[in-house]
């Protein structure tokens, strides 16, 4: 597969339910941690989720050059924290990055070799279902995430790759294959048969 792969796509497609059956299944995949000045959700950890910071500590962090890409999206700073995703692709990690449309550009521009994938719903009212059945958003917020979403969807053309989330595992199998991924590379429990 491509040392670093660039996951972008309108918010509530799916990015998040996928990359993490993708990382089920792939144990050998590091996932970049980044940074925000969004509020936790329910359930969201620090440092896990992403690294929650406030503006203020973003900004500094821009200053010394401490991330690979940021961006600012629906009101929130967003950022990839640079060493350790030059650190794993030291160590031969492949790298993935969760990350919306203006981050992939810059991405782009300094890791031309990297494969971009873009996601996309099977429509834009089921991308609005998706997201307002996720429950975890304002309407404010996902409003803007929607006006955003078109975005996004305009500028499909440009990555190397689309995949439509409609069936979920339909989609799992077809990132896999788009990443070169061997289908039946898991980590998980022995099945007991030689
Ligand atoms: P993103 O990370 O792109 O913002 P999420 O992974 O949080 O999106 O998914 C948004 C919502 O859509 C979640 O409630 C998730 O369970 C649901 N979802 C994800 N993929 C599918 C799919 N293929 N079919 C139906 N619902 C899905
Ligand atoms: P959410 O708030 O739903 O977690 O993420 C909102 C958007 O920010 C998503 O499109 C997600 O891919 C994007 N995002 C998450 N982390 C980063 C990052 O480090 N950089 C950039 N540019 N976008 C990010």
């Amino acid at each position: 597969m491509a040392r670093l792969t660039v996951i972008t796509g309108p918010s509530g497609v799916g990015k998040g339910t996928l990359v993490s059956r993708l990382l089920e299944r792939h144990g050998q995949i590091w996932l970049s941690v980044s940074a925000t000045t969004r509020a936790p959700r329910a359930g969201e950890v620090d440092g896990e989720s992403y690294f929650f910071l406030s503006r203020e500590a973003f900004e500094r962090q821009v200053r010394a050059g401490g991330f690979l890409e940021w961006a600012e999206f629906a009101g929130n700073l967003y950022g990839t924290p640079r060493r350790p995703v030059e650190q794993h692709l030291e160590q031969g990690r492949p790298v993935l990055l969760e990350i919306e449309l203006e981050g992939a550009r810059q991405v782009r521009r300094t890791f031309p070799a990297g494969f971009q994938l873009f996601i996309k719903p099977p429509s834009f009212a089921e991308l609005e279902r998706r997201i307002r059945g996720r429950g975890t958003d304002s309407d404010g917020a996902i409003s803007k995430r929607l006006d955003r979403a078109r975005v996004e969807l305009a500028a499909e053309g440009e990555f190397d790759a689309v995949l439509v989330n409609g069936d979920l595992q339909l989609a799992l199998a077809e990132l896999e294959r788009l990443m070169q991924l061997d289908a039946r590379q898991q980590k998980g429990p022995p099945s007991g048969r030689p």
